[in-house]
């Protein structure tokens, strides 16, 4: 009996470097905190410096810390005051998140397709997808790769529309060297486990506008009135308050945001230059005017030149050591059965029920977004990550490339 041959070594040779997340900065806010004889958010001393650190990235004038950066969405929605049957225009490949606040004011997110090689929402397709009942469009920055504002701003001025930017996975991002959020009506953000920054759960919203920031606070506090006091709804509003401890967290979180967007930023431009001219991998593109903060690395397969299907492909990454999935979400968010159901509401749409829109779900196709979901491999990449780790990936995928592509 021979000796079983040993298994080569995979081209990326150490595990996946993980960056410690929280540490002093985070404890010494808590210490703090704890000394407090109020953990509410209004006038607390940690909401008072998240939003002083907040405002230092993003000098937005009105801003809500809040739960989650679904209810941040939720927020901007309903201080539009959407109307039953008003339209949304919205990307289908992004969180469940972007649109649930849509539909809980009774508005209908309209599909428009993406750019196949930014993922972003396609101007041209947002001009399409305008009819007399749209609202606003919502501009989420996926991955970390800012939506064309310049193109999407000019078509809102046009019709009259609001910009909501979907900023939750993209701290950091810039467009014309200003943090993304600052150009659309509100901006939107999630401090939840997964993104660059965390307090476990949380989000902020904002705006610069005077007539939808005056009461920002009140759509995510019930509709009360916390500056004259008192309780008189004028509004349904849920509570989607931020407490003290998350505050206290989420504040030390974004004094290490331009050190982790930096490293992810260096580390996924050097990537897509390492990658450039490997057969069969088209890499993201970055809009010119845009900066990328890679929340994660998202990458197409020239499926045509490879010898087998995503799902090998990215096996096949896998076992030289790389850290990827085939796929992002399983379908576009329009396939998802909530949507293709029309199950918003114990199984009913009052909207579409009482006649203020038609939408059908069934019938939506967008075959860019679809070809996207078919053929892209995401990649893991945070700021543990060195320029030597980023070398070794990138050898990997072109080895394989070579080896698996005609
Ligand atoms: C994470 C995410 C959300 C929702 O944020 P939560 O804090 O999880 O509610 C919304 N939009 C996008 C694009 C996201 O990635």
């Amino acid at each position: 009996m021979s000796a079983p041959t040993p298994a080569p070594k995979p081209i990326v040779d150490e595990p996946l470097p993980l960056p410690r997340r929280w540490g002093e900065a985070e404890l010494a806010r808590l210490t703090a905190m704890v000394g407090q004889s109020s953990l509410f958010y209004w006038k607390g001393p940690q909401t008072a410096a998240l939003l002083e650190e907040f405002r230092r990235h993003y000098p937005l004038k009105h801003v809500f810390p809040c739960s989650s950066g679904t209810a941040s969405i939720h927020i901007a929605i309903a201080a539009l005051r959407l109307r039953p049957g008003d339209e949304v225009i919205v990307p289908p490949i992004t969180d469940m998140g972007s649109v649930t606040g849509i539909l809980y004011q009774q508005g209908v997110p309209v599909f428009a397709d993406l750019e196949p090689d930014t993922y972003n929402l396609s101007p041209a397709a947002v001009r399409r997808a305008i009819t007399s009942k749209t609202r606003a469009i919502l501009a989420v920055h996926l991955a970390g790769n800012p939506c064309d504002l310049t193109a999407l701003a000019a078509i809102a001025r046009e019709h009259k529309i609001s910009l909501v930017e979907d900023c939750a996975q993209a701290w950091g991002a810039l467009w014309q060297d200003r943090p993304v959020g600052t150009f659309g009506d509100f901006g939107c953000y999630s401090f939840n486990d997964f993104k660059h920054v965390s307090c476990g759960d949380g989000g902020m919203v904002g705006t610069n506008r005077d007539d939808l920031g005056e009461g920002l606070a009140r759509w995510g506090d019930k509709s009360y009135n916390r500056v004259i006091g008192g309780r008189d709804p004028e509004d349904l509003a849920p509570n989607y308050r931020m407490s003290e401890p998350l505050s206290a967290i989420a504040t030390a979180q974004l004094t290490k945001l331009p050190g982790i967007v930096a490293r992810r930023r260096a580390a996924g431009t050097l990537l897509t230059s390492l990658l450039a001219g490997t057969p069969g991998i088209f890499t993201p593109a970055v809009t010119p005017g845009g900066a990328h903060s890679y929340w994660f690395y998202m990458l197409r397969l020239d499926l045509a030149r490879w010898t087998v299907g995503q799902a090998e492909v990215a096996a096949a990454f896998q076992a030289e050591g790389v850290a990827c999935g085939a796929g992002y979400i399983p379908r576009p968010v329009y396939q998802y059965p909530v949507f293709k159901n029309h199950n918003f509401f114990g199984g009913a749409w009052p909207a579409r029920d009482a006649g203020y829109t038609t939408m059908d779900y069934r019938a939506v196709s967008c075959p860019v977004s679809e070809a996207i979901l078919r053929d892209c491999v995401v990649l893991r990449l945070n700021e543990a990550m060195t320029d030597t780790y980023i070398e070794k990936v990138a050898r990997a995928l072109r080895t394989v490339a070579l080896r698996l592509t005609k």
